[in-house]
């Protein structure tokens, strides 16, 4: 590992440290994964009573021209008022949680168990606030579409947001000029 690497790694951890000693009873962290997994499955079935899902938020068509479904979660009391955080933390971490506890019916069979062991592997570097990035493959942030959430570099960050400055331009124009000259490129990093 190279030197600066490693400074920053023991940084992290002292950190990581030093905020595991606060005692926090209201959220996220003090849940089981499994609990904060029923608990998003209750608000995508439609029975929790403050939240639900709004499972088309934004229709995009990606690289392949197929349709891409963002979610976003909303308060039934304030349908237009849109829900950021649950428990204190950023929805699309529940969301994940429950495509591998309560919603494996979300991915495709001959891709299920490989996936949920992928996200087994990468979930403990999301959980923690100094960890790597969850980077939107669609490019909105308050999206919790288990399937448009994946874990990377802050440098693979930085490229998305790239990407997503025309995959999202509000010029449809643009949008479209990028989506199917570049489609190719869009494939590769996943992004759409
Ligand atoms: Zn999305």
């Amino acid at each position: 590992m190279a030197k600066s690497k490693l400074k920053k790694a023991i940084k992290r951890a002292t950190k990581k440290g030093t905020a595991s000693k606060r005692i926090r009873t209201d959220v996220f962290s003090s849940y089981k994964p499994e609990e904060n997994s029923k608990f998003f499955d209750g608000i995508v079935s439609g029975e929790n009573a403050l939240y639900a899902v709004d499972f088309q938020a934004s229709v995009k068509r990606d690289y392949y021209n197929r349709e891409r479904h963002c979610w976003r979660v909303y308060s039934k009391k304030e349908p237009t008022t849109w829900v950021k955080s649950l428990r204190s933390a950023k929805a699309y971490r529940l969301s994940v949680l429950w495509s591998v506890y309560d919603g494996k019916q979300f991915w495709r069979p001959k891709r299920r168990d490989k996936k949920v062991q992928s996200i087994l592997t990468d979930l403990p570097r999301i959980e923690g606030k100094q960890g790597d990035h969850s980077r939107h493959r669609c490019g909105n942030d308050w999206c919790c579409n288990p399937g448009h959430i994946q874990i990377g570099s802050r440098k693979a960050n930085e490229i998305d947001k790239h990407f997503h400055y025309f995959l999202n331009n509000p010029d449809s124009g643009v949008r479209e000029a990028f989506r199917t000259t570049l489609s190719k490129l869009c494939s590769k990093h996943k992004l759409f």
